[in-house]
């Protein structure tokens, strides 16, 4: 019998609704409190940084949120996006599980970010909005926002984190191509970035500082709004076309998961795929178990606190629950950049905190092993962030080939990594070097919080 390898979906399966977690969630996530006064803040102080539309969504307590039929007609571009059996990596492994992984990288921007950022493009214009600042680390936030941007005529502003719009050229010129402006960040466009220009004339920047800058813009000007690529309600949610798609694929290859895996930044791709899944324990009592791979060098989910913190830098945000190092901490110039931020959402961090998800770190040259072994197996080169979620896959299997219990294994491939040739070069040629915070580092990094602590790990 002939194995079907590549699991696909008609463009009338792209899923018409979002899935809203919230309204299964035993405990629901904690309110945002406002930075100064520390008491919980209403939809309308977001008024000035967020359509209309996007803060109802970001409180809405609906199970489900009609995908818009503009948004369903964009998403065509590159949805419904495949799904893979791995059967080139389960051979090299010699694993009894099977393992499945859902394909995001076919996007135009090359990631899961489009999922997003084109229902975020489209409300925007729907208010009338002129110009949406964000922020970007790696680049991968910032080019699909510009794509989506462009596709509805709203124009792009993007503060990209110096040593990344320094050392990753060509993500800066895909921004460009898309017609988006591109600063490198800390910039002296912004009071939050000449504050910083001024301690450190230097400064190499951080997602932190760069969301400060992009705020701040956004605050200043009634047709700027501002837009972030994960950690919030409403992007999770917009995430979950990736998880619904999967479940109709793996019905059609008649399997599913007992494993579900995605690599941890904020929390969006693995919220994407993981709480429709999710939603079987909650409402069904199924048991499937849902793991978030983070980077030993920013282990919020293992080693932070969860408590209230900032969401930047400079403190423009209001402060949100979450599992996080501290608003200040800066992670070690790790590859998978997209995983470099201090903390996590409020709803992940919920389910973390009640034992309804797991989270396990790992170091980078395990990661670019496992990378390696995965594209010489299957073919894709994945971004060095989904290969925290497959050497997390590759674990899993060893220990269910270990007990002698084969599982089915799923996990996002969220990008591709043809915009990070850099790193496995420095991977092949041996000079990548392991990097894992200390305690001393995460300790002195949260004792800067005023905030008390809700859960420790
Ligand atoms: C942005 C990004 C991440 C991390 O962000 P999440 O919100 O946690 O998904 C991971 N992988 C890729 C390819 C990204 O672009």
């Amino acid at each position: 019998m002939s194995q079907i390898r590549k699991i696909t979906l008609t463009e009338n399966e792209i899923p018409r609704q979002w899935y809203n977690i919230v309204a299964d969630m035993p405990n629901k996530p904690l309110p945002p409190l406002h930075p100064g006064t520390k008491e919980p803040i209403g939809p309308e102080m977001l008024t000035p940084l967020f359509p209309m539309e996007l803060i109802k969504q970001e409180v809405t307590g609906d199970t489900w949120v009609d995908i818009p039929e503009e948004v369903r007609d964009v998403y065509k571009i590159w949805r419904p996006t495949p799904m893979y059996r791995a059967y080139g990596l389960e051979k090299a492994l010699g694993t009894s599980s099977k393992i499945y992984y859902k394909y995001e990288g076919v996007s135009p921007a090359g990631s899961h970010k489009p999922n997003t950022a084109v229902p975020q493009a489209y409300y925007n214009k729907q208010e009338g909005v002129k110009r949406i600042t964000t922020e970007t680390g790696a680049g991968q936030w910032g080019s699909a926002l510009s794509f989506a941007c462009q596709l509805f005529g709203i124009e792009c502003e993007v503060y990209m984190v110096r040593v990344s719009y320094e050392g990753k050229p060509y993500r800066k010129i895909l921004m460009n191509t898309w017609g988006a402006n591109v600063y490198p960040s800390p910039s002296d466009r912004t009071e939050s970035g000449r504050k910083i220009l001024a301690q450190d004339p230097n400064s190499p920047g951080s997602l932190g500082i760069a969301i400060s800058e992009a705020v701040e813009l956004a605050m200043q000007d009634e047709q700027t709004k501002y837009a972030l690529g994960s950690v919030l309600n409403h992007v999770l949610m917009h995430q979950t076309v990736i998880g619904l798609e999967s479940i109709k694929q793996l019905e059609k290859a008649g399997d599913m998961p007992d494993i579900v895996v995605a690599p941890f930044g904020g929390g969006s791709n693995f919220a994407g795929i993981a709480f429709p899944f999710l939603r079987y324990n909650l409402t069904e009592g199924k048991t499937i178990r849902c793991i978030a791979a983070e980077p030993a060098s920013c282990p919020k989910l293992t080693r932070g606190e969860f408590r209230y913190d900032l969401g930047d830098t400079v403190g423009m945000t209001p402060l949100l629950p979450m599992y996080t190092l501290g608003h200040n901490f800066v992670p070690a110039p790790i590859h998978a950049g997209g995983l470099r931020y201090h903390g996590a959402g409020a709803i992940v961090s919920q389910l973390l905190k009640d034992g309804l998800i797991e989270a396990q770190s790992l170091k980078q040259l395990e990661c670019f092993e496992s990378g390696i072994l995965f594209a010489r197996t299957e073919g894709i080169v994945p971004a060095p962030e989904a290969t925290h979620a497959i050497a997390t896959v590759i674990r899993e299997a060893k220990q269910a080939d270990e007990a002698g219990e084969p599982k089915t294994i799923l996990f996002n491939l969220c990008g591709h990594g043809h915009f990070d040739m850099g790193a496995y070069e420095q991977y092949l040629s041996g000079k990548l070097v392991e990097h894992e915070v200390t305690q001393e580092e995460i300790s002195a990094s949260l004792a800067e919080l005023d905030t008390p602590v809700i859960a420790c790990v």
